[in-house]
């Protein structure tokens, strides 16, 4: 239950009128981030606090939290077995965490995949027959980032009431939150017979049974799904048509670059209606700039990108990279953290935050103008133009190249070693590698006497990047492939 207090804090702040607070300021209603709460084994709730404070200072008023495989199933420990040490798992703090993001006016959605990715695709490790079967008619092979498993086939009962059952327990666990993000599968469906060309059609048996069961207990709570129920359009990489089936206005929409393409009439439909993409997390202001202006033009009522971090072991070679393997993910590159510490109030990543907390709130803002108000939060009145291009560019040698499990090459020695290795090292990488680690070179350089503590963080940041290239280390992108 939400204390009277925190919810009274809540409710203050909903009320205020748009003109007395500037962070609500700006095109969208939902504004906010999507992060991997699965993927994050090693934070507590002090941790989930301050980064709950950070979303708030960014003008965010959402956040949608991907849950499943990281809470603590009764009826199916198979789902959080792969992630025992998460602290979630451990402490089961996610009431609490509900509790502080209302106290910051903040929504909270539930993330989850029907039939897939983690938590449950650990089903099928007990239930192998219930696996999806892939293009070649085969049963799917084992797939994941972090928690790697099998998805399952939606047309066999014991998979819809698998899926409903733990949806249902992860509501349960917490009912104070404002509803849910159903992520429909961005990498396999299931060819099965009886899937056919009907997957989603299978797949929306169970979205609309969960849909109203959260509408039963909260009426006014958001839903957010993915638009392969109702579209009938081709979806990205499948091969197979969405359903056509009739939209309730009480869903929410989602759209994203790489496997929702947007829907005009169904946006004007929606109760809401989101753009996702990656630029927080693994690209630069430029790209932020870009993703809420793409927003706007398509209509979207909320903004809602990923800010993706992880700390999970690997336990396979994720993106085929065996050095991986056995390794703690590296949360944005920076190589620095402890795992308990979290990376978003870090130098390259508040560069990124400034920059989603200003263009959100007007998209039409000139990238001059951004790069002043970057100066002047970072750096105060020592703000100068070649402190904000260098922290720039410090910002773009984190994501530089950066995969979603692999830090830039610029950071990662062992991510250029295995490059070697793989005789993938050019000549033409290993100059462009030596460039960019010069410029660093010359932006530690230049701050060694630093006038704020944001100059002072420049110093240190870049330092850490030239110093991983210090010694016999350096020989790796001097020698001749
Ligand atoms: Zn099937």
């Amino acid at each position: 239950m939400l204390p009277i207090l925190t919810a009274l804090t809540a409710l203050t702040v909903m009320w205020l009128p748009a003109a007395d607070d500037p962070k609500a300021a700006g095109p969208f209603a939902q504004r906010g981030y999507y992060i991997t709460f699965m993927r994050m084994p090693t934070y507590d709730l002090d941790a989930w606090e301050t980064i709950i404070d950070g979303i708030q200072g960014d003008g965010g008023n959402t956040l949608l939290l991907w849950v499943a495989g990281a809470f603590r199933s009764e009826k199916y420990p198979i789902t959080w077995r792969y992630n025992a040490d998460h602290e979630n798992v451990r402490e089961d703090f996610v009431r609490d965490l509900i509790d502080h993001a209302h106290s910051k006016g903040i929504r909270v959605l539930l993330g989850f995949t029907p039939f897939g990715y983690d938590g449950v695709n650990q089903y099928p490790l007990e239930h192998p027959e219930l696996r999806a079967i892939g293009q070649d008619g085969m049963p799917v092979e084992p797939f994941g980032i972090g928690c790697w498993g099998y998805n399952l086939c939606p047309s066999r009962p014991e998979s819809q009431r698998f899926m409903l059952e733990y949806a249902r327990e992860m509501l349960d666990a917490y009912p104070d939150a404002d509803g849910l993000l159903i992520e429909s599968s961005d990498y396999a469906i299931c060819h099965c017979r009886d899937c056919g060309d009907r997957f989603f059609e299978e797949e929306f048996r169970f979205v609309r049974g969960i849909s109203e069961e959260v509408w039963a207990r909260k009426a006014e709570a958001t839903v957010v799904v993915f638009p392969h129920y109702f579209s009938g359009a081709d979806v990205p990489g499948f091969g197979v048509k969405a359903a056509k089936l009739p939209f309730d206005p009480r869903w929410s929409l989602v759209f994203t670059p790489h496997s929702a393409r947007p829907e005009p009439d169904l946006i004007e439909r929606a109760r809401s209606s989101l753009w996702w993409d990656d630029s927080p997390a693994r690209r630069g202001p430029q790209e932020i700039r870009a993703g809420a202006r793409h927003a706007r033009e398509i209509g979207a009522t909320g903004y809602v990108p990923s800010l993706e971090a992880f700390t999970f072991v690997a336990a396979e070679a994720e993106e085929g990279q065996a050095w991986l393997k056995g390794k703690r993910q590296v949360p944005l590159g920076f190589g620095w953290l402890d795992p308990g510490e979290p990376p978003y109030d870090e130098l390259p990543m508040r560069v990124q935050r400034i920059a989603y907390r200003e263009f959100v709130r007007n998209p039409d803002l000139s990238f001059e103008r951004y790069k002043e108000i970057l100066g002047l939060d970072l750096f105060g009145a020592a703000s100068t133009t070649q402190a904000v291009e260098d922290v720039l560019e410090l910002q773009a040698a984190f994501n530089f190249q950066r995969t979603w499990c692999q830090p830039s090459p610029l950071t990662s020695l062992e991510r250029v070693r295995a490059m070697e290795d793989r005789g993938e090292l050019t000549a033409e990488k290993r100059a462009e590698y030596r460039a960019a680690l010069d410029r660093l070179r010359a932006i530690e350089g230049r701050h060694r006497e630093p006038r704020s503590e944001g100059e002072r963080e420049l110093h240190r940041v870049a330092e850490w990047v030239v110093g991983r290239w210090a010694g016999e280390e350096r020989l790796l992108l001097e020698r001749s492939p």
